[in-house]
């Protein structure tokens, strides 16, 4: 049997606890608020010539938690993930104030893993979006610790890794990757039955404006099958955000010359006077429009109608 242990920040849980009778209050639950604040009476009675705070406190917050059912929502959420289940894991759960510093990261060895959950205490009030938010940064952590994903070890998404040409791209490319990998995740929640933070419809959305490079046909291929639940390991998310002007057409924005495949800044795309260059172009490559473009190195190439070789082939 593996060990999982959750830790609460003290401070959130004293908040969370004391909004949510404050709250439970004012929607009429006035026996709890007055067994909550007898409770808390008499222990301040208790502890008036003792020092204030101290661990009865802690523990009396703590059981109310509990009570409340907000421990049970992150050890339902964690046990719905096989992979976490199946390692000796602490998590530690702290609360933050702003909505970016919020998420999952992973520690740890071989032994034992760590999940740290950083969370801000407005998400407690509403449950169905608390386990939401659970359960798309758990998954995040199970792809993490899931061979099959092949996340490259101590990786935090380098420079090196994405191979843009500036600090720039590579923040670009970041961005996409996370969208992709956030689409992915959420694909196989709804696969689990579990409630999603976002619509696919609002990531469709988001989606569209990110790669907004690429093709009707391309978003369309490349969102289907994010959607449709098939696996993804870390490098093909990275190479599709790394890639997302490589896999294009030079002629239709991107850089990847439709001929040769290679890259190209330098890309052929206005064919006017040069008819006779698509006409040969046209010859080895059938289903290639000129719209598409070529890169120069390909044009030159077939700039050279009357070559002898052209010729002797022709
Ligand atoms: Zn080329």
């Amino acid at each position: 049997m593996m060990r999982r242990k959750i830790y609460f920040d003290p401070i959130l849980v004293e908040e969370v606890v004391f909004l949510e009778i404050n709250r439970a209050e004012k929607s009429g639950n006035i026996s709890l608020s007055k067994r909550f604040f007898s409770e808390r009476e008499r222990l301040y009675e208790q502890k008036r010539d003792a020092e204030r705070g101290g661990d009865s406190f802690h523990s009396f917050y703590v059981r109310y938690f509990q009570e409340l059912g907000f421990q049970s929502i992150f050890e339902k959420a964690i046990a719905s993930f096989n992979i976490l289940c199946g390692i000796e894991l602490s998590v530690i759960v702290l609360r933050v104030w702003r909505d970016q510093d919020e998420g999952a990261e992973l520690y740890g060895d071989d032994e034992r893993k760590t999940v740290r959950i950083s969370i801000r205490v407005t998400r407690f009030f509403d449950r169905e979006s608390l386990s939401g938010f659970l359960d798309q940064e758990l998954l995040h952590i199970s792809d993490l610790l899931d061979p099959a994903f092949c996340y490259p070890e101590n990786s935090f998404l380098g420079e090196a890794s994405l191979g843009g040409l500036s600090d720039m791209e590579n923040n670009v490319i970041r961005g996409r990757f996370r969208l992709l990998w956030n689409i992915y995740v959420e694909a196989r929640l709804q696969k689990m039955g579990k409630k999603r933070l976002m619509t696919t419809e609002e990531r469709r959305k988001e989606f569209e404006t990110s790669f907004s490079h690429w093709s009707r046909e391309e978003i369309d291929r490349v969102f289907a099958r994010l959607i449709s639940g098939s696996s993804f390991a870390f490098e093909d998310l990275v190479e599709l955000a790394r890639n997302a002007r490589l896999a294009k057409p030079i002629g239709l924005g991107g850089l990847r010359c439709p001929l040769c495949h290679f890259p190209s800044y330098q890309g052929i795309t206005n064919w006017e006077g040069s008819r006779h260059v698509v006409e040969l172009i046209k010859r080895d490559f059938p289903s290639w429009e000129s719209a598409e473009g070529a890169c120069l190195q390909c044009y030159e190439l077939y700039c050279v109608p009357f070559s002898h070789e052209r010729r002797a082939m022709s």
